[in-house]
């Protein structure tokens, strides 16, 4: 049986990651979502398990500790990281998974799965996620300030990627990262 590929769609915070990877996700159900843990607070409507594995800095520190992280990082004060267990199972039970994580993390993940495709989430503009993160309302102009530098030291990163997709629309973004999908099924496998 063939292993699934493993898809990682990254960009800056505020690009619209989450909104087109559950849309993504609706079209194509095959696709594995990777829930990813963090020490942040839930934020209303998210739930545990679902969106995330909420834990304290201890837990948090224990997994890191007990190497039951794929990667992990820390983005502006709190840890995120990737559960290694499930990404592993999915793939050598052939199926498909997504990962939605931010650049540092997705630049780790490559160095352990180089054969990873890795997708990078383009705003229109500066201006435009600036005004995506501050219309989301959950964030104070501290917090906005600080994501917006850290994006901007992300986009640098883009070259390691292998895919660029621009946001300007969920719809044409999510068909972008389909026939991404698509084509990396299409791929013939260079021979040794
Ligand atoms: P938020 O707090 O807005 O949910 O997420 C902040 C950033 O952390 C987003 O860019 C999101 O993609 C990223 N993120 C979510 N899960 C993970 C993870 O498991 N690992 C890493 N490295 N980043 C993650």
């Amino acid at each position: 049986m063939n292993k699934g590929l493993l898809f990682v769609l990254s960009g800056p915070s505020g690009v619209g990651k989450g909104t087109v990877c559950k849309a993504l996700l609706k079209k194509m159900p095959d696709l594995i979502y990777s829930v990813s843990a963090t020490t942040r607070q839930p934020r209303i409507g998210e739930t545990d398990g679902v969106n995330y594995f909420f834990k304290s800095r201890e837990q948090f520190m224990q997994m890191i500790e007990e190497d039951q992280l794929l990667e992990y990082a820390e983005y502006v004060g709190n840890y995120y990281g990737t559960p290694r267990d499930f990404v592993e199972r999915t793939l050598e039970e052939g199926r498909d998974i997504i990962l939605e994580i931010e650049v540092q993390g997705a630049l780790k993940v490559k160095e352990k799965f180089p054969d990873g495709i890795f997708i990078f989430l383009l705003p229109p503009s500066l201006d435009e996620l600036k005004d995506r993160i501050r219309g989301r309302g959950t964030e104070n102009d501290h917090v906005i300030d600080h994501r917006m530098n850290v994006a901007v030291e992300e986009i640098a990163l883009m070259a390691n990627y292998d895919y660029a997709v621009v946001n300007d629309e969920i719809d044409l973004a999510c068909e972008r990262i389909e026939s991404i999908v698509i084509a990396e099924h299409c791929k013939i496998e260079p021979t040794e």
